[in-house]
């Protein structure tokens, strides 16, 4: 797949843009004052494999937690701040690496100027993100909501910014409505060369959640546009990071473990469907690059996921392990997940 052509902004060692990985973020959801357990979220985003932390600095208190959070980790950290261009500076002077800001909200040109000049000298780049919520009141009177005004929206915070001779920007337009983010991003894409990230704002609870930024970031993902990633969902922030990796793994952007397994049907003389959960929470989050199946019947399973790396079918009392299409054993029913995991394991460690 081609992807668009982008320039690349780096934070904190992270690239994002210019044909490099995409990086899955997430955001925190605890006080920003209480560091304790913004710390201790922060350690389980990256345990999960988050790449990018995103912290609300809502106010004062806030911000006078970021030099103690800095210091607590090596995670590259991301300020969001809304209109207080104080806030932004106290961010960069803490030693965070990018800064969600947008110019046109901030007040006067000198504010503008102050946060970019802040920005450069720490090599810190600046995240603009409009989502449908926040579009200026003239766009709406002129476009209503749309793709154009969205896009319009963001390019004039862009010119704030670049009227300053700030270059290091990251764009994110956001809509709830995945259709709506896919065509905005595919007119943005063709309308600058900046990184953009991309996901489905308020996207809902888990199972929606997931289902709306899959077609919404799939989309966009398959189109070669989008170079970073969240899905925002009402849950737990490693859900956004595990859903996030598993849509990359499913597009082939990230290496990892596939599953496949069979709907079952008729055929299916045995309980698969909690041994093809299991095998699938088992090997999650191994970045092994092998395609693993968990099949209903031996009678079809083994030639109907024959590309399988590794794989088993159940029967009622017994199934067959199988490798590329290929028995290699006999195993009674109870065992098949464990002698799938130990195999693999045996021949990946
Ligand atoms: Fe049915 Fe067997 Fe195909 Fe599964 S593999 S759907 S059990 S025929």
């Amino acid at each position: 797949m081609t992807r668009r052509d982008s320039r690349t902004i780096t934070v904190r060692g992270v690239p994002i843009g210019g044909g490099n990985p995409i990086p899955v973020q997430s955001m925190t959801n605890t006080p920003t004052q209480d560091v304790d357990a913004t710390l201790d979220q922060i350690r389980r985003l990256q345990a999960a494999g988050c790449q990018i932390v995103r912290l609300a600095v809502p106010n004062r208190l806030a911000a006078r937690a970021l030099p103690e959070i800095r210091r607590g980790t090596d995670m590259p950290l991301v300020a969001d701040i809304h209109f207080d261009y104080t806030l932004a500076l106290a961010a960069v002077e803490a030693g965070f690496d990018k800064i969600r800001i947008n110019p046109g909200n901030i007040g006067s040109p000198e504010r503008v100027r102050l946060v970019a000049d802040a920005c450069r000298d720490h090599g810190v780049p600046i995240r603009i993100g409009v989502n449908s919520g926040s579009v200026e009141k003239e766009l709406l009177a002129k476009y209503g909501l749309c793709p154009r005004a969205l896009c319009e929206s963001a390019m004039g915070h862009v010119r704030l910014l670049t009227d300053c001779g700030f270059e290091d920007i990251c764009i994110s337009i956001k809509a709830s409505d995945p259709a709506m983010t896919v065509e905005t991003n595919r007119m943005l894409a063709a309308m600058c060369d900046y990184p953009l990230h991309i996901g489905v704002t308020e996207a809902g609870t888990r199972y929606r959640g997931i289902l709306k930024s899959a077609a919404g970031i799939g989309s966009l993902l398959l189109d070669g546009i989008g170079d970073t990633i969240r899905v925002s969902l009402t849950d737990e922030p490693e859900e956004e990071v595990r859903a996030g990796l598993e849509l990359l793994r499913a597009l082939g952007f990230k290496k990892g473990v596939q599953f496949i397994s069979c709907p079952t049907c008729g055929r299916t003389e045995w309980d698969m469907i909690p041994v093809a959960r299991q095998v699938e929470e088992r090997l999650r989050d191994r970045d092994w690059d092998i395609t693993v199946a968990v099949m209903g019947c031996v009678v079809n399973g083994p030639g109907e996921a024959s590309h399988a790396d590794y794989g088993i079918a159940g029967g009622r009392s017994e199934g067959m392990l199988f490798k590329h299409g290929v028995q290699i054993a006999r195993v009674p029913t109870g065992r098949l997940a464990d002698a799938l995991v130990e195999l693999i394991e045996s021949e990946n460690q």
